[in-house]
């Protein structure tokens, strides 16, 4: 285990750095704040044959009670500068947010739709987070990934194949070290006022009690709604989903697609509810819902 450096921890609690705040042990856990440190953590998971699974933020994670028996790597890979016109360099681990207020602190238009979304700059470009009609995928000019041999790779961002919470990074299990985002000169104090509105916004829907992973599933593509898309939540609602319960698991009162931990929920309880609302709902209409949430071990 020498080849991880001195950082390695053993059995770390996961719960703490996920939303959900649920979640077993990692067998081995490793911070890693650089390209290189990451790329020779790869290299050495695969000589010692270690299953190993990447986190970010843990904003869109539901990890397993019994854990994840083996090597659990958390991007924490920072830096935020500006390069050529408009354009800012982000480590991918940076708070997505952080990323929002460096724009609108150098008056660069483009980002504000990801104003309040949880997590990191990896972990957006893996899921392609978007919110209020915009996508990461809208403002990203370029990224470099270490891929699953530990090599670092710089790509377009035509390379990624974004769809609507998707990326080709899911199937090549790529990682994001850093990203480039090309935006507009804009008007510091308008920019500020759109992403203060997003955060109000926001506030007023989402729970300020318990803890939550944001969307369980992913809306459905419709060109006839707005935005596209016809929210899941409202399915669910229909379906009768709010007010359930499973354990300490609860449906958010204020928005049907949200599941909460109000205090002592176990991952089980939430993967249970969750099962329960995706039969409720084709039961009523006929359509599976997909989730947004990934899954960490088994269960
Ligand atoms: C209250 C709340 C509201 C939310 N609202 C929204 C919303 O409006 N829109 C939206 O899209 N999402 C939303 N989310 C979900 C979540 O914030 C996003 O999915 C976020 O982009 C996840 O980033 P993360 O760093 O937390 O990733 P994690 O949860 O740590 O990981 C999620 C996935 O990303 C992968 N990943 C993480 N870092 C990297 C990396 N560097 N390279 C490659 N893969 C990586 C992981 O392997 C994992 O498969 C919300 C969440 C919460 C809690």
């Amino acid at each position: 285990m020498a080849e991880f450096g001195p950082t390695l921890e053993f059995n770390r609690e996961l719960a703490p750095l996920t939303t959900f705040n649920t979640g077993g042990r990692a067998g081995l856990f490793l911070e890693v704040d650089s390209a290189q440190l990451l790329a020779r953590a790869i290299k050495a998971a695969r000589r010692l044959k270690l299953p190993y699974f990447v986190i970010g933020g843990g904003s869109n994670l539901l990890v397993s009670d019994d854990g994840f028996d083996g090597l659990i790597i958390r991007v924490a890979i920072g830096g935020l500068s500006l390069a050529g016109e408009n354009e800012i360099v982000c480590g991918a681990g940076e708070d997505l947010m952080a990323l929002v207020d460096f724009a609108t602190e150098n008056s660069l238009t483009g980002l504000e739709f990801a104003a309040g979304i949880y997590g990191t700059v990896g972990g957006a470009i893996y899921g392609n987070a978007g919110a209020y009609g915009g996508e990461i995928k809208d403002v990203l000019t370029g990224l470099t990934l270490v891929d699953q041999e530990g090599e670092m790779k710089t790509v377009e961002p035509d390379y990624c194949r974004f769809g609507y919470r998707d990326s080709y990074l899911k199937t090549t299990k790529e990682i994001v070290v850093d990203a480039r985002f090309r935006l507009a000169p804009g008007e510091g104090v308008a920019i500020k006022g759109r992403v203060d509105d997003i955060l109000s916004s926001r506030a007023a829907k989402h729970p300020q009690e318990g803890q939550t992973c944001g969307c369980f599933f992913k809306n459905l593509i419709d060109p006839k709604e707005e935005y596209g898309k016809l929210p899941a939540g409202r399915l669910l609602e229909e379906a009768g989903a709010k007010g359930m319960s499973v354990g300490g698991a609860r449906v958010y009162d204020n928005h049907a697609n949200m599941i909460i931990n109000t205090g002592k929920a176990t991952s089980k309880d939430i993967r249970q509810l969750a099962d329960i609302l995706i039969k409720k709902v084709h039961d009523k209409f006929g359509i599976t819902l997909e989730e947004e949430v990934i899954q960490i071990g088994n269960f």
